[in-house]
């Protein structure tokens, strides 16, 4: 997945001015900063929620919207967008789950209607995801009947039962009671260990981000202003900026 020279405005609030970097396969990398630095905007672009007003994205070579051929701008056609973007999973702060439909109806709605897959089929696959995520017992619950800690597994196994390359995981902890939190983020550190999915972490869980990421970058004002390791940049950051971010989250 790469940003090349992406440009995000929303009014005169110009929030990414020309981003670049690029997340190789497999990596988990984590993005830390301020409130406001433009962490999620990333997130929402890379789910098509948001449309850049420059650069490009692309996700594992193919580009999103649009590519330069000749010095020329050539538009991605719908059909070749969607695909793109299905290739893209993401898991947000409030759930955002269908609150009308039942735990199973949640997760086999995207894959049937989406991959084309049968009912049968996705139901079999929504059944070990709720296995993997400790809820078999809750295939048919309303997901109004659940805590905010069972949503959201639900939301993940929604998000995984698509097959996503990348995972986007927008501060998936924030909404929850401190005593559940620890499920949600062994339910992550699993998928983490068991898949070879690229994940794209925002949170405010340092433990979360050291345990799960290979990678942290550090934003400031749409920027990447430090990027290391977890060790290096939870124990020596060496820019200012992040030493004085991290002296006040840690
Ligand atoms: P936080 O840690 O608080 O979630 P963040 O780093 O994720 O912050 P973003 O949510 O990406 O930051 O927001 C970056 C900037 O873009 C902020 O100034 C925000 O007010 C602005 N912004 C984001 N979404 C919108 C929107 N839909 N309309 C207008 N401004 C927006």
């Amino acid at each position: 997945m790469e940003f090349q020279g992406v440009v995000k405005r929303f009014g005169d609030n110009t929030v990414l001015d020309g981003l670049d970097f690029s997340v190789a396969k497999g990596d988990r990398v984590t993005l830390i900063g301020p409130s406001g630095s433009g962490k999620t905007t990333i997130l929402r672009l890379l789910m098509t929620l948001e449309e850049a007003d420059g650069g490009i994205i692309l996700v594992d070579g193919d580009p999103y919207t649009h590519e330069i051929r000749g010095g020329k701008r050539v538009e991605v056609p719908e059909k070749r967008r969607r695909a793109v973007r299905r290739r893209v999973g993401m898991v947000f702060q409030q759930f955002n789950l269908f609150p009308n439909m039942s735990v199973l109806e949640n997760i086999i709605e995207a894959p049937m209607h989406v991959l084309g897959l049968t009912r049968a089929q996705a139901t079999v696959r929504a059944e070990e995801l709720l296995d993997q995520v400790g809820l078999a017992d809750k295939r048919d619950a309303r997901c109004t009947q659940l805590s905010g800690g069972q949503q959201q597994r639900v939301a993940i196994a929604r998000a995984l039962a698509m097959d996503p390359e990348i995972l986007l995981l927008d501060e998936v902890t924030s909404a929850l009671d401190p005593e559940i939190v620890a499920d949600v983020l062994g339910v992550l550190r699993e998928v983490a260990e068991t898949t070879d999915i690229t994940m794209l972490i925002v949170t405010h869980e340092m433990q979360f981000a050291r345990d799960v990421s290979n990678r942290v970058l550090m934003f400031d004002h749409g920027r990447i202003v430090e990027e290391a390791d977890p060790e290096t940049m939870f124990t020596s950051p060496t820019h200012e900026r992040t030493q004085e971010f991290l002296r006040a989250v840690l």
